[in-house]
């Protein structure tokens, strides 16, 4: 089930019967036929005009899309437009009662469901036919997608690998004062993701936490991500340590975002904020189209234990010394999905994590996979992120096709 009532397409032929059985919504067309049979055309078109008239144009045009896409349905099922099985409908209204936009709301409320059903109603009574939706299985479903709506909220939306891009996209030019926020913004949205880390646990990451490795088995460099022993382990035994190897694309690699920001951050713990000035403009000639993580071993900035990975950074590019709330990171994130025309409030700090789980599994990554990266620990979680996709095998965060 799409989303959309437009996204099924339909042959001519149909379109046309629809066209036909369409225009008779709310109007008998047999019980009109005898009326001109015993009056005279203008009398009849009178009546007609009327009946017409009786319901609104809006109600009609709403019934005529509501009525196309349950026989565009009843198409692609190889289903009985009319007269319909009352199970037929019912199993239509629950499908579209689930159906999602791209932005991850529900594409239907169960007002717009109650009006699917009335249209097909409609076209049933117009056409001398008892209506399907008086069945018990109908109103049931129905009352069921009205009481399921009240009890669910909205789920936050994943930030699947094209929302991250997209979110990436919205980073600001390289310059000044934007610099440094252009740097830690693209390592906390590209850790975030790549380590599905908890938006407190991001927030607590130190840049000692952090370690630069070499991946042997490709030569690559990787990051290995040392996090804080946290409560939601309740079995203790899995690793506080994820892996994030060297993206596909520079702009989407992890490594390179770490050596960048560091690089900046090594600066400017030499020559302060001006420092960080020169070298943002220095940096404008850069070419970012490719790797800057060849040959990275790491920053004698991991010396300093307490030194934050995400510190606050003021309007005028200043690089404070206190590590963002998990708060502003999940504002972080909000402000990246605003800027890239998301509906902000579908994110919170949690999405990356979700986003991890979902584009791990598209990528086919088993279960197990998601959950060692992850560190979740009861599968039950994991399924509950992974909406879509057939899991295969080992190593999540290499199929994440960054
Ligand atoms: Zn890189």
């Amino acid at each position: 089930m799409s989303g959309s009532d437009t996204a099924v397409v339909l042959p001519e032929q149909v379109r046309t019967e629809l066209r036909r059985g369409v225009r008779s919504v709310l109007i008998d067309t047999a019980a009109l036929r005898l009326v001109r049979e015993r009056f005279d055309d203008a009398q009849a078109g009178a009546l007609r005009r009327y009946l017409e008239a009786s319901q609104s144009a809006n109600t009609l045009r709403a019934y005529r899309t509501d009525w196309i896409a349950w026989a565009a349905w009843c198409a692609t099922e190889h289903r009985q437009a009319l007269p319909a099985d009352p199970l037929d409908v019912a199993v239509y209204l629950a499908a579209a009662a689930d159906a999602r936009r791209d932005n991850g709301t529900w594409a239907f409320s169960p007002a717009t469901l109650d009006r699917k059903s009335a249209a097909i109603a409609a076209v049933h009574a117009a056409n001398g036919l008892a209506s399907p939706t008086r069945s018990d299985v109908v109103r049931l479903t129905l009352r069921g997608i009205r009481r399921t709506r009240r009890s669910t909220p909205t789920r936050k939306r994943p930030v699947l690998l094209h929302t991250l891009d997209q979110l990436l996209a919205q980073l600001p030019a390289p310059g000044w004062p934007a610099e440094p926020a252009r740097r830690r913004d693209a390592l906390a949205l590209l850790v975030g993701f790549a380590g599905a880390l908890r938006r407190s646990e991001l927030a607590a990451l130190r840049i000692s936490d952090v370690h630069a490795r070499t991946d042997h088995t490709t030569g690559e460099p990787l990051l290995v991500v040392h996090l804080p022993t946290t409560k939601t382990d309740p079995t203790g035994v899995a690793e506080q340590r994820i892996a994030l190897p060297r993206g596909k694309h520079p702009h989407t690699c992890p490594v390179c975002a770490f050596a960048d920001w560091v690089r900046l951050l090594e600066v400017h713990a030499e020559a302060g904020d001006q420092g960080a000035r020169e070298l943002a403009h220095a940096n404008l000639a850069d070419d970012t189209a490719i790797h800057r993580c060849h040959g990275f071993t790491g920053t004698p900035l991991s010396a300093d234990p307490l030194r934050p990975l995400f510190p606050t950074i003021n309007r005028h590019g200043s690089i404070g010394a206190t590590a963002l709330s998990g708060r502003a990171v999940a504002e972080l994130v909000k402000r990246y999905a605003a800027r890239a025309g998301l509906d902000p409030t579908l994110f919170s700090g949690h999405s990356l994590r979700a986003g991890f789980a979902t584009q791990a599994a598209l990528g086919g990554a088993s279960d197990r996979e998601i959950m060692r990266q992850g560190r979740w620990a009861n599968p039950r979680t994991v399924h509950g992120y992974i909406r879509t996709a057939n899991p295969l095998e080992d190593n999540a965060v290499t199929k994440l096709g960054l």
